[in-house]
């Protein structure tokens, strides 16, 4: 099948459309040949003293912490993130290194009462590791997978999207600056179909952990199940932004709790629920928040909203998000890149396409609701659960609201949700398992339980 796809992938500047480089996509047999290195490296890797792990891997977040602005300056170029942004991205990675390193020591079993003998589980590496990234948060989501996988004493072969492999790239030869051994963290560019099927196919790989869209998601847990392959999975969202009339209203309304990122952000609160006795207050909050929203070059630091990533995204955008639909529009620029302009539609009813399907750009919906019991049906009518932000300053109701909302990712009078320490994943068809946090080691372990008697010979 791969005759179909290009050999090469070419990297554009979303806010210029200029080739910014050209990567050789790798093939079902480099596959092969990654998956044979990385399983070699991987049982050297795990026979070091744990000590020795947790020391490369923070030499491993000590070269990304040098190297901060060049990773920051690569993802602006080639995903168009603002500059601010991409430097906190690139930060993100050294702290989820630094973090993981902390659990290699810590990695414990358990020693369970039994008669007769002593039962401990041992927690053993999985093997050689497949993580699959979207081009939306290409460092931070590679890092997700990647850290704790080396820090529980696997190998990692990670397949960066299409669009953004080159701050992968360079994180791979950090790696082996640092003194990683060569083969333990690979990054193989290419097509989804190509080069990711590979990996998630290949009997080799012992787990895949997979970011992206529920649609290719769904399609990676099928093959995932004909080798009953562990898998990961962290797809789409739709979040609910519930505003009870109570709460902050300019605050609630932050318009950069959906259009962070221009959008593309699985956690973007692109659902805005409002109660009805503000709805004009908060119509006219968002009316004037999108006028003044700076969208531009996103190496400028004054800009607030950069590019969509690419034609593609751009073209779905305006698909699902038509000039036909009543709203409230800000403005974009015109000219080469992948622009369009902040908008909040408020003639979407609840049920219809664009205000239940992730559009991935920076466009909500405005809905209003009645009481709390509308507020819940409304928050869990869509096919996802990734996360969700709820404003009031009554404590029952935040409390209510969280336990009745049905998402892995809430946060109460804040838009807030993903920190490296605390777990994330979602509910419904926004994912299975969780990565980060306290047990982001775990994940990528197999538990294994040894009862050894305690019976002495027979007298
Ligand atoms: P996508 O599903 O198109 O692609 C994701 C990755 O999968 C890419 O690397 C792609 O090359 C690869 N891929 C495609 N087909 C494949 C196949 N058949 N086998 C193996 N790999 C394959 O998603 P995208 O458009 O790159 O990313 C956007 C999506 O990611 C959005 O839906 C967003 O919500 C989701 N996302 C989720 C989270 C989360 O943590 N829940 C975080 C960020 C993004």
């Amino acid at each position: 099948m791969s005759h179909e796809y290009e050999q090469e992938l070419t990297i554009l500047n979303p806010a210029t459309e200029e080739v910014v480089a050209t990567v050789p996509a790798a093939t079902a047999a480099d596959v092969d040949a990654a998956v044979a290195r990385a399983a070699t490296a991987q049982a050297r890797w795990a026979g070091l003293a744990p000590a020795d792990r947790a020391r490369l891997l923070r030499r491993f977040a000590d070269a990304v912490d040098q190297h901060v602005e060049e990773l920051a300056r690569l993802e602006v170029r080639e995903a168009g993130h603002l500059l601010g942004n991409a430097r906190w991205e690139a930060g993100n990675v050294r702290d989820l290194l630094a973090y993981a390193a902390g659990g290699v020591e810590r990695l414990n079993g358990r020693q369970i009462p039994v008669p007769g003998g002593l039962d401990v589980t041992i927690l053993e590496p999985l093997g050689v590791v497949g993580v699959i990234a979207p081009w939306n948060f290409p460092m931070p989501i590679a890092a997700w997978g990647t850290a704790p996988a080396l820090a529980a004493g696997n190998a990692v072969i990670l397949k960066p999207a299409e669009t953004t492999p080159l701050t992968a790239l360079r994180l791979a030869e950090l790696a082996l600056e640092a003194g990683l051994p060569e083969g333990l963290f690979q990054v193989l560019p290419g097509h989804g179909p190509v080069t990711g099927s590979a990996v998630v196919e290949h009997p080799g790989v012992a787990k895949i952990v997979f970011t992206g869209s529920t649609r290719t998601g769904r399609a990676v847990m099928e093959q995932c199940a004909r080798q009953v392959k562990q898998v990961t999975l962290e797809l789409g969202g739709k979040s609910p932004n519930i505003v009870f009339a109570d709460a902050d209203l300019a605050t609630a309304l932050d318009p950069f709790s959906f259009l962070d990122n221009s959008g593309q952000d699985c956690c973007a609160r692109t659902r805005i629920l409002v109660q009805e006795s503000v709805y004009d207050e908060a119509r006219e909050l968002l009316a004037d928040a999108l006028k003044a929203v700076v969208v531009g070059d996103p190496a400028d630091e004054k800009t607030q909203m950069g590019p969509l990533i690419s034609r593609q995204q751009l073209d779905r955008v305006r698909a699902l998000a038509p000039d036909d639909i009543p709203g409230l529009r800000g403005s974009a620029p015109d000219g080469p890149g992948f622009w369009f302009a902040p908008t909040v539609l408020t003639g979407a009813a609840h049920d219809s396409e664009a205000a239940r399907e992730e559009i991935f750009g920076p466009v909500a919906v405005l809905l209003p609701f009645t009481d709390e019991a509308d507020a819940i049906r409304l928050a869990n009518d869509t096919p996802y659960g990734l996360s969700g932000s709820i404003w009031t300053r009554d404590v029952g109701r935040a409390l209510r609201m969280s336990s009745a909302v049905r998402a892995g990712n809430l946060s109460v009078n804040s838009h807030s949700s993903v920190r490296y320490w605390t777990p994330f994943g979602g509910y419904k068809q926004s994912g299975l398992g969780r990565e980060l946090g306290p047990d982001a080691l775990t994940a990528f372990t197999e538990t294994k339980n040894v009862f050894i008697s305690t019976e002495g010979p027979a007298q």
